[in-house]
């Protein structure tokens, strides 16, 4: 298969004459082959946690956003690198990169077809169906968000912030602040659209920066 061009990651069960076998069976003359593809949604062998590779930072941001557990770098680490973290931390691999796919270090990989964020967003969450929860995700760290008051907060925030909004969240990890702000529509939109397609919590908490 791979000598086809197409990673482990994306072929799902293989039958010889009818009958499954592993990917690392050798055919005997004249058998017939068939490659099914990955069933949807794809069973993991734990949570539905992700690591991504430098070209995929619009989609991190945006599995952040709906609360999906997502590591990524904004600097190349190397495939090498990239393949032990998803070992070692037991997360899903996703990239448009065929190589990095075939690593056999992956914990689990897929292969990203589109390159446009929005059908990238669609193709994870049918393949994979992560809970959503969105606006619980610092979009900045992959942190976990917290509610927070505008009196704690107070020397971190400018004069017009504090007196415009009221509902704020804070992140555990970098203390990135978070309220209702001006991007709060478009950022909703998204969040809106996935959750009536693909279902998950109401987004109640603050979204913005
Ligand atoms: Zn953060």
């Amino acid at each position: 298969m791979e000598s086809l061009g197409v990673p482990l990651t994306e072929v799902g069960a293989l039958t010889a004459d009818g009958q499954t076998v592993p990917a690392s069976h050798i055919p005997a003359g004249g058998d017939e082959i068939a490659v099914l593809g990955v069933t949807r949604p794809q069973p993991l062998p734990g949570p539905a946690r992700f690591l991504l590779d430098v070209h995929l930072g619009t989609l991190a941001r945006r599995l952040r956003l709906l609360g999906v557990d997502t590591a990524y770098e904004s600097v190349d680490i190397g495939d090498a690198a990239l393949a032990a973290r998803s070992a070692a931390d037991q997360r899903v691999m996703l990239s448009r990169d065929r190589g990095l796919l075939r690593r056999r270090e992956l914990w689990a990989g897929a292969y990203v077809y589109s390159h446009r964020p929005a059908e990238q967003l669609k193709d994870v969450l049918s393949r994979f169906a992560p809970p959503l929860t969105p606006w619980s995700r610092c979009t900045a760290c992959n942190g976990v968000l917290h509610a927070t008051t505008k009196e704690a907060l107070h020397d971190k925030l400018e004069h017009g912030t504090e007196r415009s909004y009221d509902t704020f969240a804070q992140c555990t990890d970098c203390g990135q602040v978070y309220w209702r702000g001006a991007h709060h529509s478009s950022l909703n939109a998204i969040v809106e659209e996935t959750l009536l397609e693909f279902g998950g919590q109401p987004s109640t908490a603050p979204s913005d920066t």
